[in-house]
């Protein structure tokens, strides 16, 4: 089990509301969450990094400039001193999974070179090998993935991952212990995993990006067409979503994703042991 977990707000952009939910015309904020997990063996493990400090730069030019005209960024810092406010060491911090390499994923990885790196083995070269327009395009930003990576990358095999017990996609049990499985969930980005395990409020299952809102679960309702098309393989995006809506109504799992309103504040009063 999870014995403590974090959720931090690493940034945020601003998008209008009714790409998602086809019926609210305002612009909102769309976090950018990441996680701190708590292993009574492993410590601090770090889900995801935020925007980070190195964003900035690295979307200062063109043709990455284009990224925060597409979706304005604001509040971005270190990830390493917002986990220092939460009183965790990040120098401590042993392992760091990308559920994708997008941009707002991946931002803040710089900061923790000592970290082993654990991501689908799918989902870096398939952005790697993109025009730097068409990497852009799918947030990604090359510059942020540290040339350290290859050394310290656990770069998890498609075949890792095999059939679940009680959900609909394919896992892969991280530690061996089964306090962390990693799941496939494809569609929004190559190669993207979520996250199953056990907070101390109960079972969770974190999508990142595989769906957005809420509302696109409990209304079963598909993104309008430009925030469709920025997903990496839109057939794969509306089955995964599918069948994450058929979780929402029916599992005992509690479902949560990164850019959701209010993540941060139900994931950190679901994590503290009571
Ligand atoms: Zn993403």
């Amino acid at each position: 089990m999870i014995r403590e977990l974090f959720a931090l707000e690493g940034g945020h952009c601003r998008q209008l509301l009714a790409l998602v939910d086809r019926r609210s015309p305002r612009l909102v904020r769309f976090e950018a969450v990441f996680l701190a997990l708590h292993h009574a063996r492993e410590g601090w493990i770090l889900v995801d990094t935020g925007y980070g400090e190195a964003f900035a730069p690295a979307s200062a030019r063109f043709p990455q400039r284009l990224y925060r005209w597409a979706t304005p960024v604001s509040g971005t810092r270190s990830t390493a001193s917002l986990l220092r406010a939460r009183g965790i060491d990040p120098a401590a911090i042993r392992h760091v999974i990308l559920t994708h390499f997008h941009a707002d994923h991946i931002g803040g990885l710089a900061e923790f070179p000592q970290a082993r790196i654990h991501h689908h083995a799918e989902a870096l070269a398939p952005l790697q090998a993109l025009r730097p327009l068409a990497q852009v395009r799918n947030a990604f930003l090359s510059s942020l993935v540290p040339s350290w990576l290859p050394d310290r990358a656990h770069a998890i095999p498609p075949t890792a991952f095999s059939r679940d017990a009680e959900l609909p996609f394919p896992s892969h049990d991280l530690f061996g212990d089964g306090s962390l499985r990693l799941l496939e969930l494809p569609g929004h980005a190559p190669g993207q995993v979520g996250l199953a395990f056990h907070s101390p409020a109960g079972p969770e299952l974190y999508a990142a990006d595989a769906y957005w809102r809420e509302s696109q679960l409990r209304l079963r309702r598909a993104p309008l067409p430009p925030a469709l098309w920025f997903q990496w393989d839109r057939a794969a995006y509306l089955r995964t979503c599918s069948r994450l809506a058929d979780l929402y109504s029916s599992s005992h799992y509690h479902l949560s994703a990164c850019h959701d309103a209010g993540t941060a504040a139900r994931l950190n009063a679901r994590g503290r042991p009571s």
